[in-house]
């Protein structure tokens, strides 16, 4: 079997040791002679194996013990309805910060629920930069203020925590969750898909503070509930157990390769090599993005002959590099490199990209 290295945005490439144990056990949990996905969630057996994949992300981001963590179902597209149903607690609006495609489907979701005020906005830019706070004209009776840390689609990450004082500052963290440090401290909502940085589709991660539990608007479902989901252990309904499960190996891969202080050297390293790439190419390549807000996760480029695109993707195939193609919203080229992209797969792709120019520049 050939593996290959997968640039793609998500679901996404996972570690290869996780995906070696899922396959040694996936007949035979621990000696039970049943699979994980045959297993009941109530099952001592899969308790342990969720209670341990809690424990280790609590570990690895130092979430405080005034914080719950949730392991739910929907998507970060749930949470878009979640956030305002749980946390709008009477209030009428809520401030959202646009910084492209993933804040404005949050906008739009949000907006169904609660009258939603654009605090701040990098459209201008062509969604290249995020807007500085000072420019922020944040409302003082907003129950929230959401923003998206890292645009996958885009690129365009926050080098800086917004700041919000006493109104609860809400992130959809789904592309960078887990890939450098972060003060939980700050938040009061963080929320995650899984399929970018934590494991396989199907799981979604909520980190929410404590004393925004209770807030929930009576007609938000049950298995969205905040509260709910926190006292019943994430269990109110089945949780995605087998994803739960993968995600506890990769959270367990992290902890044995360093934690995320080691994580994020190597994601730093990643990132620069691929844009000094793009940068050295004398125009052959470029990146969009204002050099201080590029993501360390995801890299979208251009060729400036674009008639190139779709021999670059074929031959970059060719020697085992996928998944490159850029969202259709943007077009060019897209190299997403979570935790799980080896390093040697970024020094490959530069390679390639190094001999491409050469031979087509
Ligand atoms: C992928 C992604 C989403 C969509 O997640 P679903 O789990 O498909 O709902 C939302 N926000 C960000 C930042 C993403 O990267």
């Amino acid at each position: 079997m050939t593996r290959v290295f997968n640039f793609g945005a998500g679901p996404a490439t996972l570690p290869q040791e996780v995906l070696e144990q899922v396959q040694a056990e996936l007949t035979d949990l621990h000696g039970t002679g049943i699979s994980v996905t045959e297993m009941s969630h109530r099952d001592k057996g899969f308790m342990a194996i969720a209670q341990q994949a809690e424990a280790d992300l609590r570990e690895l981001m130092a979430i405080p013990s005034s914080y719950k963590t949730l392991f739910l179902q929907g998507g970060a597209q749930g949470q878009f309805a979640a956030v305002p149903l749980n946390l709008l607690d009477g209030k009428a609006n809520a401030d959202y910060i646009n910084t492209g495609h993933w804040s404005k489907r949050a906008i739009s979701e949000g907006g169904r629920y609660c009258k939603v005020n654009v605090a701040a906005s990098s459209e201008a830019s062509g969604f290249t930069t995020v807007p500085p706070q000072d420019q922020w004209i944040l409302s003082p009776s907003a129950a929230y203020v959401h923003y998206t840390p890292n645009e996958t689609i885009g690129g365009v990450e926050f080098p800086w925590i917004p700041e919000t004082g006493d109104i609860p500052l809400v992130a959809d963290m789904s592309s960078t969750i887990l890939s450098r440090r972060v003060d939980v401290r700050r938040f009061g909502v963080i929320y995650a898909g899984a399929q970018k940085n934590i494991g396989p589709a199907g799981l979604t991660v909520v980190i929410v503070r404590d004393d925004l539990l209770g807030r929930a608007r009576s007609e938000v479902p049950s298995v969205l509930n905040y509260k709910l989901q926190a006292e019943q252990g994430s269990m109110f309904n089945t949780p995605p157990t087998f994803a739960w499960y993968v995600a506890g190996l990769v959270l367990d891969w992290i902890k044995r390769k360093g934690g995320l202080t080691a994580m994020a050297e190597i994601n730093k390293r990643k990132a620069d090599k691929l844009y000094a790439c793009i940068d050295a190419s004398g125009g052959f390549y470029h990146s969009p993005v204002d050099p201080d807000c590029r993501s360390w996760m995801n890299v979208p480029f251009t060729l400036a002959d674009g008639r190139l695109d779709s021999i670059f993707l074929e031959q970059a195939a060719a020697v085992g590099l996928v998944q490159l193609k850029g969202h259709r919203s943007v077009g060019g080229m897209r190299a997403s490199m979570y935790n799980a992209m080896p390093e040697e797969g970024v020094d490959t792709l530069v390679q390639f990209m190094q001999q491409f120019s050469q031979k087509k520049g």
